[in-house]
C-alpha cells in the first residue's frame, strides 16, 4: 500500500508533467472510481480545468484545479497514477483517464479501493476525511511534544496507534515496523507506557525513516510505481518490513512475526524492547 514516501513520490513525479496543464477529456471507464458526482456531471466539472499544482497530504494526493476544484486522489491498496506522454490504451485496471494538452494521465486499480474526489477547494478540508487526519510527520510543527500529545491516554499498542491516520498520518505498515525498529521500541508496547527519552527516539526515527524513503523513492515491496512507471528503492534498506523468520540485521537473532493490530508485523525482540 503506498504510504507517506511513495505519495509523495507520486506527487513530484506528477507534478513535473502536469502543472499548468489543461485537461481536455475524461474518459470513466469503471465510474466507481469517482465518487460524489454523477458520471456526466464529473466530467462536465473537471473538463476544461487547468491543473495548477499538486498537494499531498498523509496518504492524499490533492490535485488542485483552476476556479478552486481540487480532486482528492486516495490510492489505497493498489492505486496508481501513471502519466504517459503520448496517447495510451487503458490498460485492464485503467479506471478513469485524463487526456491532457500534453499526454494522458490513467488512474488504475487492481484491487478498486482507490478513489478520486472532486471537491470545492475551500471545502477540502471541512468536507471530507482530510479534516481529520493527524499532524504532517515531516513538517517543522510535528514535535516530540506533539507527538506526545497525540498518543494522549490512549490504551492502545505503538503499533496501533502509529497506524491510525487520526494520530498521526501518511503511515502504514512499512514505515511504522521500521520506525519502531530503529527506535528500539516493541510494536507490543501500550503508547501511555512510553518514556520522554523514548517518545523523542520515536519521533526522530519516524522522521528519518520517512525521509529515506522518499530519497529512495518509495518501497516496490509488490505494486507500487511513480507516476512514470519506475520503482522505488527502499525495500533494499529495510530492517524488519516482511522479513519475519530472517535474522535482525543489527544483532542477528531471528525476527519475529506477529499479527497486531490487524496487521503483520516484524520486529526483532533482542533490539526491540
Ligand atoms: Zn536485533
Amino acid at each position: 500500500m503506498p504510504e507517506l514516501p511513495e505519495v509523495e513520490t507520486i506527487r513530484r513525479t506528477l507534478v513535473e508533467h502536469v502543472r499548468d496543464v489543461k485537461i481536455e477529456e475524461i474518459k470513466l471507464i469503471w465510474p466507481a472510481a469517482v465518487c460524489g458526482w454523477e458520471d456526466k456531471a464529473f466530467e462536465e466539472l473537471v473538463t476544461g480545468r487547468r491543473i495548477r499544482t499538486i498537494d499531498r497530504r498523509g496518504k492524499y494526493l490533492l490535485i488542485r484545479l483552476d476556479e478552486d476544484l481540487t480532486l482528492i486522489a486516495h490510492m489505497r491498496m493498489t492505486g496508481r497514477l501513471n502519466y504517459y506522454p503520448d496517447h495510451q490504451e487503458p490498460e485492464k485496471h485503467t479506471h478513469v483517464v485524463f487526456r491532457l494538452e500534453h499526454g494522458e494521465v490513467h488512474f488504475s486499480d487492481v484491487r478498486k479501493f482507490g478513489r478520486i474526489q472532486a471537491i470545492p477547494t475551500p471545502l477540502c478540508f471541512s468536507g471530507s476525511s482530510l479534516g481529520k487526519l493527524g499532524p504532517e510527520p515531516l513538517e517543522s510543527e510535528f514535535t516530540p511534544g506533539v507527538l506526545k500529545e497525540r498518543f494522549g491516554k490512549k490504551k492502545l499498542s505503538i503499533k496501533a496507534a502509529l497506524l491510525d491516520q487520526h494520530v498521526l498520518a501518511g503511515l502504514g505498515n512499512i514505515y511504522v515496523d521500521e520506525s519502531l525498529f530503529q527506535a528500539g521500541i516493541s510494536p507490543v508496547r501500550g503508547v501511555d507506557t512510553l518514556t520522554e527519552e523514548e517518545i523523542l527516539k520515536l519521533h526522530q526515527a519516524i522522521q528519518n525513516v520517512l525521509q529515506a524513503g522518499i530519497d529512495a523513492q518509495g518501497t516496490s515491496f509488490r505494486d507500487y510505481r511513480d507516476a512514470n512507471g519506475e520503482k522505488g528503492s527502499f525495500e533494499r534498506e529495510l530492517h524488519v518490513y516482511g522479513r519475519g523468520g530472517e535474522p535482525c540485521k543489527s544483532c542477528g537473532q531471528t525476527l519475529d512475526r506477529i499479527r497486531l493490530a490487524g496487521r503483520t508485523t516484524v520486529y526483532c525482540a533482542r533490539c526491540q524492547r
